[in-house]
């Protein structure tokens, strides 16, 4: 395992606090991993900056190159770089094999090739004897900040755009699953040039911070909670940095009375679930119209019922624990609040099982009103909220009245309704017909306090670079 962070070319151990690594399936201590000290931030950040000099100058070709390379690292390491992310996060190994790590190759693969065919370069006259043009060029050097729910993902969608328009990287991981990045440190250093990605450790209130104010950094990339987000532009302020946030999430989720049932049951189960709910784009706020509502809930139920998890066989399971102790007990909290209102009633789960390790029972909140804080606030967990409505309920209203602006989704048979309620839902996404199905090819992103950067796709290359004019006295 390895357990060195990345400065410039050198791998080397934290100077700072040691940080407990825990197993969430168990609650045992993994490891322990000294953090990130001030001067190595320090450091880091200088590194960065050298290296800005001669990687801002190379082609996309080049660059392309190196992204190709870590890709097929990644590829050939699969099964361990898999078996880590599932240690430390808890996840079933066949989802980290599966699902994510396909996507991360592909990430760094997709970036190697859209730096190349970036659009929007232009040449023209507009004052006379004058002709422009205009650059895309690299921001400088980028301080990134990763969540804890899909680690090795969330580097690889900041790494990837970011080195490929050009920029240096100072990457944080989250402090509760480093393990990855870790691995992806020592691979690292040996493709890239000296300091092009460093790889540093430690909490948000004491690394983070550090990173966040250094007034070398030229823009910060975080994905995390919204609170984090605010820290985040008041530290920008000071030096006027660019920021790039992706924060959290409350997906509604209409369910009109055409739609095909059992595809909507089976779609939540999957997309409400997935990483124990521990997903931005989560599937979590389903409102399903009174004609079909009963069913619907009595199905939801029955399927979320049989959600395979804790098994000592670890092939069979379909979800994993929560990160922590806190997060399970964060959880159980917003679901124990609910089950306590009169007009609620828990259809499915609800209780923590037996049993070490920081699990949750996949659960289905029935009857939830738009006001009740189960239907407004971020569980970040195994929970779904059921809330009926009427022919005359403003359900699209219901569905934008949230402080969130991630994901959301329609599901019916009836194209003008699904166009209408696409074209209505002040979502960075909305999906027909299914939920959560994520490309490199198209951007991931929120509106309102879910932030405003963009993931994945030309548009995540567009975050990256900064637009230039360069204009020509030719007489
Ligand atoms: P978090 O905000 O607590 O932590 C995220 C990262 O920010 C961690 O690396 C943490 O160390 C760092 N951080 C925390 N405080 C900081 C500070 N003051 N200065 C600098 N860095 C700081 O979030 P989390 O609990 O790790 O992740 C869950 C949250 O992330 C949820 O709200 C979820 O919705 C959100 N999320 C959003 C997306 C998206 O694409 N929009 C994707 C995944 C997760």
């Amino acid at each position: 395992m390895e357990k060195s962070m990345l400065i410039g070319s050198k791998l080397v151990s934290g100077e700072g606090q040691d940080e407990r690594i825990l197993n969430p399936r168990t609650g045992e201590l993994i490891t322990e991993i000294p953090e990130t000290s001030q001067a190595q931030v320090d450091a880091a950040v200088a590194a960065a900056d050298r290296a800005f000099q001669g990687w801002s100058k190379t082609t996309p070709a080049e660059r392309s190159v190196y992204l190709l390379q870590i890709a097929d690292r990644i590829e050939a390491e699969a099964d361990a770089f898999a078996a880590l992310e599932a240690l430390n996060c808890g996840k079933p190994i066949n989802a980290v094999r599966n699902d994510e790590i396909p996507a991360i190759v592909d990430c760094y693969r997709y970036f190697a090739g859209a730096v190349r065919s970036m659009q929007g370069v232009i040449a023209g006259q507009y004052l006379p004897g004058m002709t422009s043009m205009i650059r895309r060029d690299p921001v400088g050097i980028i301080g990134s900040i990763a969540p804890w729910n899909y680690p090795l993902m969330m580097m690889a969608w900041k790494l990837a755009p970011a080195i490929a328009g050009g920029n240096t990287v100072v990457f944080k991981p989250s402090e509760q699953t480093p393990l990855t990045a870790l691995k992806m440190a020592k691979l690292l250093s040996e493709i890239l040039p000296e300091g092009v990605v460093n790889v540093i450790l430690g909490r948000g209130d004491t690394v983070g911070n550090t990173l966040i104010n250094h007034p070398a950094i030229n823009m910060i990339s975080i994905t995390g909670d919204i609170a984090t987000g605010k820290k985040i532009l008041q530290a920008a302020a000071k030096t006027v940095k660019r920021s790039h946030l992706e924060l959290g999430g409350k997906a509604p989720v209409i369910v009109y009375g055409d739609a095909d049932i059992d595809a909507v049951v089976a779609g939540i189960k999957a997309f409400g679930y997935y990483n124990a709910g521990q997903d931005c784009t989560a599937a979590c706020r389903i409102y399903a119209e009174k004609s079909i509502y009963a069913k619907f809930v009595a199905d939801l139920s029955a399927a979320v019922s049989t959600i395979r998890f804790g098994e000592a066989d670890d092939t069979m399971n379909e979800i994993g624990p929560l990160i922590s102790l806190r997060q399970r007990d964060r959880v159980a909290s917003f679901v124990q609040r609910a089950a306590e209102i009169g007009h609620i009633e828990v259809t499915a789960g609800g209780a923590t099982p037996e049993g070490g390790g920081f699990y949750y029972q996949p659960t289905v909140v029935a009857g939830a009103l738009q006001s009740d804080e189960i239907v407004r606030r971020e569980v970040f967990g195994p929970v779904v909220s059921v809330t009926p409505f009427g022919a005359d309920d403003d359900v699209i209203g219901w569905a934008n009245d949230s402080d969130y602006g991630l994901a959301s989704s329609v599901w019916t048979k009836d194209i003008s309704k699904a166009m209408n309620a696409a074209a209505s839902l002040r979502y960075g996404c909305t999906w027909i017909n299914t939920h959560f199905m994520l490309c490199n090819e198209m951007p991931h992103g929120g509106l309102k306090q879910s932030g405003y950067g963009k993931d994945l796709s030309q548009y995540a290359l567009e975050d990256y670079t900064v637009v230039r004019h360069v204009m020509i006295n030719h007489g």
